[in-house]
């Protein structure tokens, strides 16, 4: 079954907007029995959205990790969860860019997360094998179901031009993720491990990346807010049943 996640960023700019968009989405998403769909709000939002998801999963953007000591402005694994998240995004490349975050923090928070139940979509970059290792550190192969793998470079990021990357490379950078997965863990754990895209991802480009790329899903920013542009992307990728 194909992931998708919209990645609504620090949008849209007022609560009434995000419940109508969410809204939609959820009346079309009871019919579509092929794809898990995951609305990333900004944090202030998921309380509203949770109370009406129905089939749709939420996710934080992000998240601290839980401890004993004050941790001021951040919002914990457990809080997410505690207001309906089952997903939280770590290691975005806006959160590596202009947050400063080092390797070593996302693996704290990854670490975090799982230990509360939540699922991890966590994003790597430009130097995908890297990300990983670091990323990665110190978990057991045995929750690593519970994580997907998202490749997603910065320069193919909201480029207004489509997606970037071509399926070609798509492909290889697929390969490259799953066998530093098969280094690190085994390859039993490795085959278990979503490797989904994100980068521009919208209703015109998506045909080709399914039909010519084996990703498990797309992570989806610009394009999944409007609830119609992200309705189309989900529908492709219901049709298409072809799954790791
Ligand atoms: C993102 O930043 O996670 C993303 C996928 O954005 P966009 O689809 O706008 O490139």
């Amino acid at each position: 079954m194909k992931l998708v996640i919209a990645n609504w960023k620090n949008n849209p700019k007022i609560l009434a907007q995000a419940k109508r968009i969410f809204l939609s989405v959820k009346k079309r998403a009871g019919q579509l029995k092929n794809v898990e769909i995951v609305i990333c709000p900004p944090f202030l939002y998921l309380p509203e959205l949770s109370i009406s998801r129905s089939r749709l999963k939420l996710g934080g953007q992000d998240c601290s990790w839980e401890g004993s000591i004050p941790l001021t402005g951040e919002v914990t694994p457990s809080m997410l969860k505690s207001f309906g998240a089952e997903y939280v995004i770590l290691g975005h490349s806006e959160r590596r860019r202009y947050f400063q975050e080092t390797d070593a923090v996302i693996n704290r928070k990854i670490k975090s997360a799982l230990k509360t139940g939540l699922k991890v979509i966590f994003c790597v970059g430009e130097d995908p094998r890297n990300q990983i290792k670091k990323g990665l550190k110190g978990i057991r192969g045995g929750v690593m179901p519970q994580v997907a793998i998202v490749y997603e470079p910065l320069s193919a990021i909201s480029t207004q031009k489509g997606s970037l990357v071509v399926p070609a490379e798509l492909r290889q950078k697929k390969t490259l993720i799953q066998n530093a997965l098969k280094q690190m863990f085994s390859r039993t754990v490795s085959q278990k491990i979503k490797i989904i895209y994100g980068g521009s991802v919208d209703e015109k480009n998506i045909k080709t990346l399914l039909k010519e790329t084996e990703m498990d899903g797309f992570l989806i920013g610009q394009a999944s807010l409007s609830s119609s542009r992200f309705l189309k992307i989900v529908q492709f990728c219901n049709r298409n049943r072809r799954t790791t």
